[in-house]
């Protein structure tokens, strides 16, 4: 089947769905004290009386959690961690801010009325809360890829029946977002994801088995987590993105591209079938695309540094290696397998990386846990949330006894 019949072929609906603009606008942040979280926090402090915050969430760091709640004026901070509740009330003595801590009280600060979330909790640990507040009907910002890649048409199905709208953080798919069509999704011909290439796009093959995690974490344009840094250096990163605009926007798997782009500068485009192709860009800073998702439909200000295309005067494009980087392959697979696929994948990676970060599991294992995994596993059918659980439960500890 060619690319633009199968992206007619399509029978997803559009997921842009109608949210309100009212001011101040209530906002809630899933993981504050991480990278999204700290760039849309800044964003919040430049622009205040336009925003009001109702809950912080946090899985480890009090301190930090403590001072944004107490200088933001949040309504509640929670900790995920329940053995740090009481240093957590012990921080926020004195200020008017409710303290909770656990699993139970993350979902329970997402589902609390607010108009605006941001779901920037890292793995698929975020699905949980990430529902509770689609379920709720709020604008979810959107930057916890995994939960769509592990539950994407469950959690696409709960934001049509409860009216909620879900808009991209991701830069790629946010960049997309903004060109895509949505009227007229079957005028798309393919979406191209561009990608930075990592740390290693450059680097001899034979010295990729003794990278360090600070040498995967040191990424050439962006300052981001851990996790996150590490996927995109071994280009998970962008097959969990494959796997991500796959839900995020009606169209065929194979009609997604990767494109290797180092300078993060074209966010990502989208082919039309006249030929036009549709780009967003900006400098590669998490702020651009945070700011697009906090005003939305409206605009707001943003200190990212200005594009100067000019002073850049070469901006450069290639093919992703596919020897280097097997994680494309195996996202791809995945994306096309679906079911339990997706679900394993993520799960194994997120095991596979943490080994990584803790030095038990070399930089090319990671690829290979996941892909073991996937060919250990029985891919079983996936009908509910308790089957996504019971698979990445499993995957992980299939990925743990191999790592
Ligand atoms: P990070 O590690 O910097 O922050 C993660 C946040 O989640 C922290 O607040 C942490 O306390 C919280 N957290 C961690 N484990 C948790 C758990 N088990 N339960 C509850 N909370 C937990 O990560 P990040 O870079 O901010 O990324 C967050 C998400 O956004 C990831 O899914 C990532 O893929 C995505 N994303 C990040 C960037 C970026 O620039 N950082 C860009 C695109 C997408
Ligand atoms: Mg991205």
């Amino acid at each position: 089947m060619d690319a633009v019949a199968s992206a007619a072929l399509t029978e997803r609906k559009p997921v842009r769905l109608p949210g309100r603009a009212d001011a101040p606008r209530r906002v809630t942040i899933l993981g504050s004290t991480g990278s999204i979280g700290r760039n849309t926090i800044d964003l919040l402090e430049r622009e205040q009386g336009r925003y009001t915050v109702e809950a912080l969430t946090a899985q480890s760091n009090v301190g930090r959690l403590a001072d944004q709640a107490i200088r933001l004026g949040a309504n509640l901070a929670v900790i995920g961690d329940p053995s740090r509740y009481e240093a957590l009330k012990t921080a926020l003595a004195g200020s008017d801010v409710e303290a909770a801590a656990g699993a139970e009280a993350l979902i329970e600060a997402a589902a609390r009325p607010a108009d605006w979330v941001m779901a920037g909790i890292v793995g698929a640990a975020g699905l949980a809360p990430t529902l509770a507040a689609v379920r709720r009907g709020a604008i979810v910002a959107l930057a916890n890829k995994e939960c769509l890649v592990c539950a994407g048409d469950l959690m696409l199905a709960e934001v049509e029946k409860n009216g909620a709208t879900l808009l991209p953080v991701d830069s790629e798919h946010n960049a997309i977002y903004q060109v895509f069509d949505f009227e007229r999704h079957e005028t798309v011909e393919r979406i191209i994801l561009t990608a930075s290439g990592g740390p290693f796009r450059e680097a001899d093959p034979a010295t990729l088995a003794d990278v360090t995690p600070e040498q995967a974490v040191a990424h050439p344009n962006w300052n981001m987590g851990a996790k996150i840094s590490v996927d995109s250096a071994t280009m998970m990163n962008k097959g969990l993105e494959m796997i991500e605009a796959y839900h995020l926007f009606p169209i065929a798997p194979g009609c997604i591209e990767v494109l290797v782009h180092p300078q993060s500068v074209v966010h990502s485009l989208v082919a039309y079938i006249d030929g036009s192709v549709l780009a967003q860009l900006g400098t590669p800073d998490m702020r651009t695309p945070i700011a697009h998702t906090l005003a939305w439909p409206d605009r707001i200000a943003s200190p990212s540094p200005k594009l100067d295309l000019a002073a850049l005067a070469t901006l450069t494009f290639e093919e992703p290696d596919p020897e280097r980087f097997p994680a494309l392959r195996l996202a791809h697979e995945a994306l096309e397998r679906g079911g339990a696929a997706p679900i394993i994948l993520n799960a194994a990676n997120e095991v596979a990386v943490h080994g990584f970060l803790e030095r038990r599991v070399g930089f090319l294992d990671i690829t290979r846990i996941v892909e073991r995994c996937l060919e250990r596993m029985d891919h079983v059918a996936v009908d509910s949330l308790e089957d996504v659980h019971a698979i990445d439960q499993e995957a992980r500890q299939v990925a743990e006894a191999i790592s």
